[in-house]
């Protein structure tokens, strides 16, 4: 198990597969992008899949989410996941993505196996969405978003950032398409973890303001929070509201700097480049790759694994007038 001195024990692997992207959103990175990984340092597909069987196999770990970067740009993506649910327990599998492309590969994700998805969608006006992404791809998004409710990569759950002066207008028309076509809206707090280190914590838009800019349009009710678990997203139910299929509207809020869940966090993370890390937030990893290029064992692979979680913090501290930021931004670590 990959239990930490707290009393958590991680079942929910993120998997960063490339710190590549085809967008620039301002709260992830700046307009030039940044000095990406080189090709020599990040694992292959088969590295990969030997840490990911490692994790299910020996270790616990239930579900696998690919995230990145944009994972949609790693080319073996059809077969990472298919690797992945061919492991016996098979875990649930999810991709974390802007969208872009999703329309021509939905089918092809489902087919190897994809279990969901959650599309990053910020606005649905063009001018906001270039403003914020500096790429003109609001329609390659939704698109995207059509095409992998088609393919059955349900629920389909839609991540939402606002960004004060930008899109927090978008808030309640973003509700509102969303309940229209059943997917799972999920506002997230803008944490510090852009590249470029303008977060401000003064400036930041909060769940509370967030729950405030969608209370005119919708009645919205809280869920029983003892259901919660270790899911983040404080949901709420939207009264009078239903998706397509019947079933009662919901939207969710992740006050992840307000409200943080670290008491009951789940995650664990593998970079790119074959690094563990036991928290967003960590300010130390543990290389996973050069014992794996070395020819360690899998057992050896999972002691170091395992050593890597009990050092876990008890909570990100970005309150703490101490706290430092981490030096590899969210799309290096994988969102
Ligand atoms: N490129 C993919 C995407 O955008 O969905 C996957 C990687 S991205 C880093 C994962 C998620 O992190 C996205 O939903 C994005 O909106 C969110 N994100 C990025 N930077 C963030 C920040 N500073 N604070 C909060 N969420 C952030
Ligand atoms: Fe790319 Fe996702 Fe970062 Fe936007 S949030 S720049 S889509 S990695």
């Amino acid at each position: 198990m990959l239990a930490d001195s707290y009393g958590r024990v991680a079942t929910d692997l993120r998997v960063s597969l490339t710190d590549r992207c085809n967008l620039r959103c301002t709260y992830c990175m700046p307009p030039e992008g940044l000095e990406w990984l080189p090709k020599p340092e990040l694992l292959d597909d088969d590295e990969l899949l030997r840490l990911i069987s490692i994790g299910v196999t020996r270790l616990g770990i239930t579900e696998i989410r690919f995230t990145g970067g944009e994972p949609l740009l790693r080319r073996g993506l059809p077969g990472i996941i298919a690797g992945t649910t061919d492991l016996h327990p098979r875990p649930r599998t999810a991709l974390t993505t802007n969208g872009i492309g999703l329309a021509r590969t939905a089918p092809a994700l489902a087919e190897a196996g994809l279990d969901r998805v959650n599309v990053s969608l910020d606005t649905l006006d063009p001018e906001v969405f270039e403003q914020l992404a500096r790429r003109r791809r609001l329609d390659d998004v939704l698109s995207g978003l059509a095409a992998a409710a088609e393919a059955g990569l349900t629920p389909v759950k839609v991540n939402t950032v606002l960004m004060r002066g930008v899109n927090e207008d978008s808030a309640p028309a973003l509700l509102r398409f969303c309940i229209d076509r059943g997917y799972e809206l999920r506002f997230i707090e803008q944490m510090p973890l852009d590249a470029q280190h303008g977060w401000r914590r003064d400036t930041m838009i909060t769940a509370e303001e967030i729950f405030d800019l969608l209370e005119p349009d919708f009645d919205l009710q809280t869920t029983d929070a003892k259901n919660r678990g270790s899911a983040p997203a404080e949901l709420f139910h939207v009264r009078g509201e239903n998706f397509p299929d019947g079933r009662a509207a919901t939207v969710g809020i992740i006050g992840s700097v307000t409200r943080p869940f670290c008491g009951t966090c789940d995650r664990v993370r593998l970079t790119a480049d074959g690094q563990i890390r036991n928290c967003l937030f960590a300010r130390e990893e543990s290389d996973l790759r050069a014992p794996l290029r070395e020819g360690a064992g899998d057992a050896e692979i999972a002691e170091r694994w395992i050593a890597a979680m009990a050092g876990k913090l008890p909570g990100h501290g970005i309150d703490d007038p101490s706290f430092l930021q981490p030096t590899r931004p969210m799309s290096a670590i994988g969102g």
